[in-house]
């Protein structure tokens, strides 16, 4: 029996698009003819969750964010996919709210990173991905040593994210300053790059990066797929 997967999406809906269209398609490619993806979507109005973040009131996001996983659960949802790795923030409050589980979007990105043997990464993100240890944690807890940018450097990429990726803004100086930032991790020995963000893979990808890319929107997006469908485990949350 299929999965109903639960996406909790919006942040940014940009990258939303994404996750719907990679859990489609992996299903149908999993399954075969018309088969595609049991899917519930909550979209939050992401200035809501911005300010949030702005303002440092988490719980507030985290209410937010809970209601809509309750809300899911009510529907039918067997699990929950929260479209973005900033609000995994508050996955501990969220989960407190449900009883069904979520898969952790750093667990997933863990789990590709060990089979291509990866054991150094790049993290890039907004700020609080790349300063705060909500994701670095899960990873490091998995053997993977992880590098961010220095300072002037993650204001660079977390403004991109806000001011240009989140409002479908895609430029090619923005793309060139990322791949000078993720060169300069692949010196200081990065062997490859988690786009920790999911709207970076709007920017970057294999073809244009320095290093050997991890997007977290594919990673997660086919994972909760193939779970949905039975192929591979899920949640370890
Ligand atoms: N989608 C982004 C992420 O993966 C950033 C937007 C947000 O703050 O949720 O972190």
């Amino acid at each position: 029996m299929m999965k109903t997967i639960g996406l909790i999406g919006g942040m940014s809906w940009e990258s939303t698009v994404t996750y719907y269209r990679i859990i489609n398609e992996t299903v149908g490619r999993e399954l075969g003819g018309l088969h595609s993806a049991k899917i519930l979507m909550y979209s939050v109005d992401f200035a809501e969750i911005e300010e949030c973040q702005s303002n440092g009131d988490w719980a507030k996001s985290a209410e937010i964010l809970g209601t809509a996983a309750l809300n899911l659960q009510k529907a039918g949802a067997d699990f929950i996919v929260i479209c973005t790795n900033t609000m995994h923030k508050v996955v501990p409050e969220i989960s407190e709210r449900i009883d069904i589980p979520i898969m952790h979007i750093a667990d997933a990105t863990a789990d590709a990173l060990i089979s291509a043997g990866v054991k150094t990464a790049a993290l890039l993100g907004t700020k609080y991905t790349m300063r705060q240890d909500f994701c670095k944690d899960r990873l490091t807890a998995r053997g993977i040593k992880i590098l961010t940018p220095d300072d002037s450097d993650v204001e660079i990429v977390n403004n991109v994210i806000y001011d240009e990726l989140c409002r479908g803004v895609i430029s090619q100086s923005s793309r060139d300053e990322y791949i000078r930032i993720i060169d300069g991790l692949k010196q200081r020995g990065a062997e490859g790059v988690i786009l920790g963000c999911t709207e970076i893979g709007l920017l970057i990808n294999e073809n244009c990066s320095p290093l050997p890319v991890f997007d977290t929107t594919l990673i997660h997006a086919e994972k909760a797929a193939l779970y949905s469908v039975g192929i591979q485990r899920g949640c370890n949350e």
